[in-house]
């Protein structure tokens, strides 16, 4: 058995509402899609979907690594498939590029498990697998009677947990955002807040206890990706859980996080990692320092975050919804994907990723065959 195939395609899909970055609103999810074909007739997929301002990787520069690096991996054997993946940190044109590493580590991972003939969860979790991963909900930082509309909203379809953008505005608004919020969904909703690194620590610490009264289930990231001291003194002096998102770069910097005692929450982003492996490296970090795992996307296709859903069903029983239900944001996607019902998003039960694109996606594609 051996890939015989490689094909790459970019996308690109618009978000229904713009998204705030650290390179100013995000309206399109631009990304690349990896095919690896065997010779058994099986395609895995993977999605590499750089974030802007999320790392240094730029749409053209993971798409230009991918090309190189797919010649590498055409025609490698079933045997060969498990050092791939290992080696994909030292693969010299996508070292650098998480998304590039991610896609084609979630490909090789979709071949595995089809040939193992386990849906992907299954085959990366074994028993302690989840076939219903509680999901939550996103607001986006719009106006207080609109955050109680699709509080409301959410809480409705059976949502019980709620994540809401913070800061990039004063304490009152935020404040405001938040009452409008638990007026709505009622206290036995679970409401995070994500700062996306927008104060430093005397700012986090100050909103943060103007918040004390929402009853707020986790704080994502206060203060900038790279200032764990801050965000320790965040975590010691606010009263609020702090989870680290942008400081999780890779299994470094998730011990960093471990070792100053900067989070109490690692949130995982498989394709921002470089991939499954990676991500069950930084699960390993978190369970050995007893940090908790959320497992959430970059706003990927259906592809890629078919592969976080997998990931998270594969850890089984956790604290904390995970945040993988973001198909919302796009207008349109590439394929068919799960969408919540009642809180949980149901994981596909075909054996690897479970994600079919349509013949006609494939049109133009970069393809390479073996020689
Ligand atoms: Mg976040």
């Amino acid at each position: 058995m051996s890939i015989v195939r490689a094909r790459l395609k970019p996308y690109s899909l618009p978000l229904r509402d713009p998204w705030p970055s650290q390179d100013g609103d995000v309206t399109e999810r631009k990304g690349w899609i990896v095919a690896l074909e065997d010779d058994q007739g099986r395609t895995g997929l993977g999605d590499a979907a750089p974030f802007p301002g999320f790392g240094l990787e730029t749409h053209p520069s993971a798409g230009a690594g991918l090309k190189l690096a797919l010649k590498r991996i055409v025609g490698l054997r079933r045997d060969g498939y498990a050092g791939a993946i290992a080696d994909l940190t030292v693969l010299a044109p996508i070292a650098a590029t998480a998304t590039a590493r991610a896609a084609i580590d979630c490909a090789l991972h979709d071949l595995i498990a089809q040939g193992a003939g386990l849906p992907l969860a299954r085959y990366l979790g074994g028993s302690e697998t989840l076939r219903l991963v509680p999901v939550n909900g996103t607001i986006p930082r719009v106006a207080p009677a609109r955050v109680a509309e699709l509080g409301a909203r959410a809480v409705a379809a059976g949502i019980d947990t709620l994540k809401i953008k913070v800061g990039g505005a004063s304490i009152q608004e935020d404040q405001e955002r938040l009452r409008a919020l638990r007026g709505a969904v009622g206290p036995a909703v679970k409401i995070r807040v994500d700062a996306n690194e927008a104060w430093n620590p005397d700012r986090a610490i100050e909103s943060l206890r103007a918040m004390a009264g929402f009853d707020l289930e986790y704080a994502e990231q206060p203060v900038a990706a790279e200032d764990l001291e801050g965000m320790a003194r965040v975590r010691k002096e606010s009263g609020v859980r702090i989870a680290a998102d942008e400081s999780v770069r890779d299994i470094k910097s998730a011990e960093m996080i471990h070792y100053r005692s900067a989070a109490d929450i690692l949130i995982v982003k498989p394709m921002a990692l470089g991939g499954l492996r990676a991500a069950r490296s930084v699960q390993n970090v978190a369970s050995d320092g007893g940090l908790a795992i959320v497992v959430t996307t970059l706003l990927e296709s259906a592809v890629g975050r078919a592969a976080a859903l997998h990931f998270a069903a594969s850890l089984g029983e956790t604290p904390y919804a995970h945040g993988v239900a973001t198909g919302g944001a796009l207008e349109r996607d590439l394929a068919d994907a799960p969408v919540p019902v009642r809180g949980r998003m149901a994981v596909p039960l075909l054996p690897g990723l479970g994600v079919t694109l349509p013949d006609a996606f494939w049109s133009d594609a970069y393809t390479l065959e073996e020689e």
